[in-house]
């Protein structure tokens, strides 16, 4: 048996982690939201995106590769401005790194865009179901069954907070979800 001094600790290997966040304020959330990734982005990630709520429409861009991309994206495609919306630095588990399955993910309404940090384990079964529903998907990802479902859920209870409650009982994993509604411009639900 040896003893280990400070030298000997090798340096502590943290596996990825995506950044996931909301904001809601009187600051131009684009900015804050960015700076957020920015922190985030010793994490390790592999694409990037942003959703914003202005005047009750979401605006959504997303680029595989480096924050940087997602920045030159929004330099050339201003985003309206508002303040309020959520952002996210994804670490694939479901579908390769590409704009598509990059996060946030739209309901098929339009009405929520949602990010998601973790694994849907039951994301198969309520994919087939919510295909034989009429929903058509987007990307590869196991995230798209919570953001169609919480379009689908927002509807019946006109609430994004019943709604998430609803859906979260739905799904079974490790998982973290940050949403928001175009109809309610008063809200991030977590
Ligand atoms: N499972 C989700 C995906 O593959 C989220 C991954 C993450 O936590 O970044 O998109």
């Amino acid at each position: 048996m040896g003893w280990l001094v400070q030298d000997d600790i090798p340096t502590r290997k943290v596996p990825p982690m995506c950044g996931i966040i909301g904001y809601i304020g009187h600051q131009d959330a684009q900015e804050v939201i960015l700076d957020g990734l920015r922190r985030m982005e010793y994490r390790g990630y592999d694409s990037a995106g942003i959703a914003i709520e202005s005047e009750g429409r979401l605006t959504v861009a997303k680029k595989a590769g480096k924050l940087a991309n997602l920045v030159s994206e929004l330099e050339g495609h201003a985003i309206p401005s508002s303040s309020h919306g959520i952002g996210h630095t994804r670490w694939a588990t479901h579908g390769g790194p590409t704009d598509e399955n990059a996060h946030p993910h739209l309901a098929q309404s339009g009405r929520v865009a949602l990010v998601h940090n973790g694994i849907i384990e039951n994301f198969a079964s309520l994919r087939d179901e919510l295909i034989a529903e009429g929903i058509d998907f987007h990307s590869e990802t196991d995230t798209e069954v919570a953001s169609q479902l919480l379009g689908l859920e927002v509807e019946k209870q006109n609430s994004l907070l019943e709604a998430m409650r609803v859906v979260c009982n739905r799904l079974e994993g490790a998982f973290t979800l940050v949403a928001i509604d175009s109809e309610d411009d008063s809200s991030v639900v977590a």
